[in-house]
């Protein structure tokens, strides 16, 4: 089965509506919707509704959720306001969430199934910790993760979700994982999405690796079999190193 990549810019806190338009348009000049990729970006709440006023071609993701429709739960956005102004995608689990405001994998599972209930595509993210990586645990963690997280999930809803496999120490240092680390993580990714659900969903499902993705070195896990795409953080911020991105990819 040939599985479209997907390759989606996080922009986590940054970025006014102005710079947000701005980049919109930069990027989407570029674009024809004839390219052979998925591209999107995920921003941050307040500019949102921005992106998805100036996307042509591109994915417009949110980067969290919470998994009830309304209610006391002050700052809080939920998915149905998200539906509301046009968001096809959202981030859920990002470990920068999951360690400064305890997203746990139980509620990445709730998240993930009210986004589907809405037609808003879950990209799940998961990775280990260095001193995990280091203890050997990689594979405990991805394992442990992708279980809790994809809890009560159907087959069918996994085969149309994006899962990030983003190590947390390549994030925002610069030391991304080697091609043979991400392969190999991202094909255990798909082992264990197999053993949870069937071989159809297994190779259904588009599985991203994120951690220190940069212009220079996308092509390299581009080539990787089990590899379809990239969440991508600081390199997704500028309209040019989005584009080096992209050309280097489509
Ligand atoms: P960097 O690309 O800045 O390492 O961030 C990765 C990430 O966290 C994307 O979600």
């Amino acid at each position: 089965m040939s599985r479209k990549p997907i390759i989606v810019g996080n922009w986590k806190m940054n970025k006014l509506n102005s710079e947000a338009e701005e980049f919109m348009h930069g990027v989407e000049a570029h674009l024809t919707g004839e390219e052979k990729a998925d591209y999107g970006i995920a921003a941050p709440f307040t500019c949102v509704a921005t992106c998805v006023k100036n996307a042509k071609h591109l994915i417009v993701a949110a980067e969290n959720c919470n998994e009830k429709d309304s209610g006391a739960f002050t700052g809080e956005v939920s998915v149905p306001m998200l539906e509301e102004i046009g968001i096809t995608y959202c981030i859920i689990g990002h470990s920068e969430r999951r360690t400064y405001y305890n997203e746990t994998n139980a509620a990445c599972a709730a998240k993930a199934k009210r986004l589907f209930a809405a037609n808003i595509t879950p990209i799940l993210c998961i990775g280990e910790t260095e001193a995990e990586y280091d203890a050997g645990k990689t594979a405990d963690v991805i394992k442990e993760e992708l279980t809790g997280s994809l809890e009560g999930l159907s087959a069918d809803e996994v085969s149309r979700m994006v899962i990030a496999y983003e190590p947390i120490w390549a994030i925002g240092t610069g030391k991304s994982a080697d091609q043979t680390i991400a392969e190999n993580c991202c094909k255990l990714v798909r082992d264990t999405v197999c053993a949870l659900y069937d071989a159809p969903t297994a190779e259904a499902v588009r599985i991203q690796y994120g951690g220190s993705v940069k212009p220079t070195n996308i092509a390299e896990y581009m080539a990787c079999p089990d590899i379809d795409g990239a969440l991508i953080g600081g390199a997704s911020l500028k309209v040019d190193s989005f584009l080096e991105i992209i050309d280097a990819t489509k």
